[in-house]
């Protein structure tokens, strides 16, 4: 029942991106300039190769109205939705091979009341990013999940009822139940099926949880570094505590909540700097192609790991995870202080 749900669902996805392809087709031929209009049907093919279930907005369109001093979207890189894997520094020894001054924009927790805020910036700016939902949050206000993949950006998966215990200290059952129930609350909301993208609450994975999402193409993502925005402090604080830590890591996949109005509040200065400061934001969607994917060097360690200890005790600690040793890859500096 569910496989065959699924196949239909795909169906109509790749009908509503074909219809898009085709009204951009048309619309092109008159108003849009050639290299956008290749560079939108790219998109679009790549996007509808990938399977991916939401027509995002006319990129040319987009590019018309934010002209050349927005950030914008430097370049996309496509995550392997058969073979899933997990990324992100400060909990796994690898993160996705970016390149210097290039950042990937994460926002948890949504959608929330500061939302249409975060979006609202994030239009200003023809930014593109992932949001990794809360599927009770989903369930609440589907038309933020609906307007946020209308805008272009990739809709992602944080569990259904973000438990405060985290899904480590639940039975392995109820844990997957969870993760399985917000999947289908943010499908749901959104009307496809999102992308095959999970960050786990408070970063409390297991190797169990990891193993049966990765073996059903999902990919687990961590961050590379946080803004600490769900501690107390201005905006202004945030701003210069996030730009501090990327200055840094020089790159990497940031982590904010669209839950948090400071987060809100900041964002369009944050993009500013980015773009002043010669970052490029890198948009990541579903794809065929295998996920680019460094190693961290050998003094890697986790960042998240002492802090879910410190928070749900020592018993809940993971044994360390088998190291890779591809290539050599700094690891960022942990931050002093916060929980996720
Ligand atoms: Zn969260």
């Amino acid at each position: 029942m569910v496989a065959l749900l699924t196949r239909g669902r795909e169906k109509s996805n790749r009908q509503a991106v074909m219809t898009a392809i085709f009204l951009l087709l048309k619309r092109s031929k008159a108003t849009v300039a050639a290299p956008l209009q290749r560079s939108a049907l790219m998109l679009l093919a790549t996007l509808s190769a990938a399977g991916v279930c939401y027509a995002p907005r006319d990129a040319a369109a987009v590019e018309r109205n934010c002209g050349p001093d927005a950030l914008g979207v430097s370049r996309i890189i496509e995550i392997d939705r058969a073979k899933g894997t997990a990324v992100g520094l400060q909990s796994y020894p690898r993160t996705l091979d970016l390149r210097d001054h290039e950042v990937v924009l994460t926002f948890d927790d949504g959608p929330a009341s500061p939302t249409p805020q975060v979006l609202d910036a994030l239009a200003k700016e023809c930014a593109r990013v992932t949001f990794f939902l809360i599927g009770r949050n989903a369930e609440s206000l589907p038309a933020l999940v609906k307007r946020a993949a209308a805008d272009g950006h990739t809709i992602a998966h944080h569990s259904y009822s973000h438990p405060d215990k985290t899904l480590r200290l639940m039975s392995e059952d109820a844990a997957k139940a969870d993760i399985d129930k917000g999947i289908a609350a943010v499908n749901k909301a959104l009307g496809a099926t999102a992308a095959p993208f999970f960050r786990f609450p408070g970063f409390a994975d297991t190797p169990a949880l990891v193993a049966d999402l990765t073996a059903r193409g999902y990919t687990i993502f961590g961050s590379d570094l946080w803004a600490s925005d769900w501690s107390h402090m201005t905006p202004k604080a945030e701003l210069d505590l996030v730009l501090s830590r990327l200055e840094k890591n020089r790159k990497g996949i940031v982590l904010f909540h669209d839950s948090q109005g400071i987060t809100a509040q900041m964002l369009p200065e944050f993009l500013r700097e980015l773009k002043k400061r010669g970052y490029s934001l890198v948009h990541m969607v579903p794809g065929d192609a295998p996920t680019p994917i460094v190693a961290a060097g050998s003094d890697w360690t986790s960042t998240t790991e002492p802090i879910i200890a410190k928070t749900l005790g020592p018993k809940t600690r993971q044994a360390p995870q088998a190291h890779e040793h591809e290539h050599e890859h700094g690891a960022p500096e942990a931050p002093k202080s916060g929980e996720p």
